[in-house]
């Protein structure tokens, strides 16, 4: 059966008024419709907004998990747009009058075990969540972690039994091949540790690269990744942000739209990233 977990990272923690506006949206819409999601959250959303984030301590329908303390890449990745058309991405701001290759350099293995040991305690001491066991890697990377045995080793250690890793394709950018689905990293020696990729387009590379106003255009292409997993009974880990669901959207009305769809499909279920790694490890489901 094809699969839906919806996970928003929620990190902006520069711009003090995103987080409560997006929660109150988001809390909205996924109870209105009885939808679970997981919110990875960043350390410092966390110490900036906890009064904000509460309410949604202990609700089945909200998953709270982990997106690092301060949002930098645990892996260098390349983005590679040699080759592509000027045309199909000259709305990309931040490239212009760049080189057409960028290198973000990833963090040391003492920085990343920090980040995510920081954030742990800010789960722990301002949300009472003692069991935090998922992780968005910031910006996520072509191949994930495969190629960092030594970061999986690490993150296990810290207690990380799920990571969404893997969010690019061999560009360094979207959209990632629904293809990619989620598997154990048994060829690290972890079989119990997931992989859960996330797929298709990160909302925010879409937005820069389609319009950010261009709404309809936005859930039309949800729709069409939507029918890809229909038909391939695919995983789908979903990724949209926190400040990037509501800008130009303050209504967060091309989720809800989506959400609506995916409602009305058969043969579509909608689970927490937690609640899938519980199942997958139930199953046994490796490759
Ligand atoms: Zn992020």
């Amino acid at each position: 059966m094809a699969k839906i977990l919806f996970g928003y990272d929620t990190e902006r923690f520069e711009e003090p008024s995103v987080t409560p506006h997006f929660l109150s949206k988001v809390s909205q819409i996924h109870r209105e419709y009885q939808v679970p999601c997981t919110l990875f959250l960043v350390g410092k959303v966390i110490e900036a907004a906890a009064d904000d984030i509460k309410p949604l301590v202990g609700d089945p329908l909200f998953d709270l998990q982990q997106h690092s303390y301060s949002h930098k890449p645990f892996k260098s990745y390349v983005i590679d747009f040699r080759g592509v058309p000027d045309e199909e991405i000259q709305n990309l701001e931040w490239l212009r009058g760049r080189p057409k290759v960028v290198v973000h350099r990833g963090l040391s293995l003492e920085e990343i075990e920090e980040q995510v040991t920081k954030t742990q305690e800010c789960l722990r001491s301002y949300l009472g969540i003692e069991d935090n066991r998922g992780l968005t890697c910031p910006f996520a990377y072509y191949q994930g972690l495969l190629d960092r045995p030594e970061i999986t080793d690490l993150l296990y250690d810290l207690g990380i039994r799920f990571v969404r890793s893997w969010g690019r394709d061999s560009r360094g950018w979207n959209p990632t091949p629904f293809d990619v689905q989620p598997f154990f990293y048994t060829a690290h020696g972890h079989d119990d540790m997931l992989e859960i990729p996330i797929q298709g387009w990160h909302d925010t590379l879409w937005k820069a690269q389609h319009g950010w106003t261009n709404v309809g255009g936005y859930v039309a292409m949800l729709k069409g990744a939507l029918d890809e997993v229909l038909e391939h009974d695919y995983t789908w880990s979903f990724l949209a942000h926190d400040w990037s669901s509501i800008r130009e959207d303050p209504e967060m009305s091309g989720i809800r739209a989506f959400i609506e769809h995916a409602l009305e499909q058969d043969g579509l279920d909608f689970l927490s990233h937690s609640d899938f790694y519980e199942q997958a490890l139930a199953e046994g489901q490796t490759e």
